[in-house]
């Protein structure tokens, strides 16, 4: 494990230096406080530090905090080396975000021992970290396809309007299902209509940017996030979609399945709320399905209305 020694005191961080790397520890040793922040703030940081109190630059205390403030999910743990050993010296050094702290002169086997400590508390909150993350992982993805569940596409479209309001962007949404899917169903079975989600989310996949995203709203359907697309090009994005599912049949489970989709399409009017725009793509897709299937409706207030694509409609099998 890496260890980072921060001693301006040329004896005692060479005695550090060589007792750690004896037990075994890859060291990197700096001589002030400035550098050891440097240090700490690097995307490969030393995870376990040997931090003197009194140095040039920043102090040890003074490091602490300012680690402690840049709330890092995966904090150093720092043993705070100090001669000072007065009862609310040691109590400031532990509140400044220090875990540990050891008064010098040390003792070496006591400085092993709270580094061993060290090593057991880094290793449980990667541990916890990785778990969290896990966590958060499930707690955001459609088991089925792999791609936003509903909660997470959700909040990403939270996140997209905020950006195309802050940056001045046009956003686009649009809602895509299935059509008939029961029939895909009720014909081939439920693995075959599983196995059809993730083809479809393989095409879509294959037919957007990679600044578009969508993801799991439904059953059998998905919303479709466009930031900051050009005039007229979330048309032929929404087009390619169409065509890419009509096109070609999808083998699955032994059969030829033939699907197509119904998109209803809406661009943000920079005031509707995230319920207001959703329900307008909706009603779209309402008109989608109801003027045929196998097509891309509009929101009428959108500006795409006024000059709307050619369709095509699929032969319908
Ligand atoms: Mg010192």
């Amino acid at each position: 494990m890496k260890v980072l020694v921060a001693e301006d005191d040329l004896t005692t961080r060479s005695i550090l230096k060589a007792v750690l790397m004896k037990w075994g520890y890859d060291v990197e040793a700096v001589r002030d406080g400035n550098e050891a922040l440097a240090a700490l703030l690097r995307e490969d940081a030393p995870k376990l530090v040997v931090l003197d109190w009194m140095m040039p630059g920043l102090n040890g205390v003074e490091i602490c905090a300012t680690l402690r403030a840049a709330e890092n999910p995966l904090p150093p743990y720092i043993i705070l080396l100090t001669a000072r050993g007065k009862k609310e010296d040691i109590v400031q050094g532990l509140q400044s975000g220090a875990n540990d702290y050891i008064l010098k002169p040390f003792n070496n086997e006591e400085l092993r021992a709270r580094l061993r400590v060290g090593e057991r508390m880094i290793d449980l909150q990667h541990q916890l970290f990785q778990a969290i993350e896990q966590q958060k992982k499930l707690a955001y993805t459609d088991p089925l396809t792999g791609i936003a569940n509903r909660r997470a596409i959700l909040d990403r479209l939270e996140s997209e309007m905020a950006r195309a309001r802050r940056d001045q962007v046009s956003l686009w949404i649009a809602i895509l299902d299935i059509d008939h899917f029961k029939r895909i169903n009720d014909n081939f079975g439920h693995l075959a209509g599983d196995r059809v989600l993730q083809e479809c989310v393989e095409r879509i996949s294959r037919s957007i940017r990679k600044y578009d995203c969508f993801g799991r709203y439904g059953g059998e359907e998905f919303l479709l996030i466009f930031p900051a697309v050009e005039s007229g090009a979330e048309m032929q994005t929404l087009e390619r979609i169409r065509k890419t599912m009509a096109d070609r049949e999808m083998n699955v489970e032994d059969n030829s399945i033939h699907i197509t989709v119904s998109l209803g399409a809406v661009k943000w009017n920079g005031s509707d709320t995230m319920d207001e725009m959703i329900l307008k793509a909706d009603d779209a897709l309402y008109r989608a399905k109801q003027n045929g299937r196998n097509r891309v409706e509009y929101d009428r207030q959108s500006p795409a209305a006024k000059n709307p694509p050619v369709q095509v409609p699929g032969t319908e099998r």
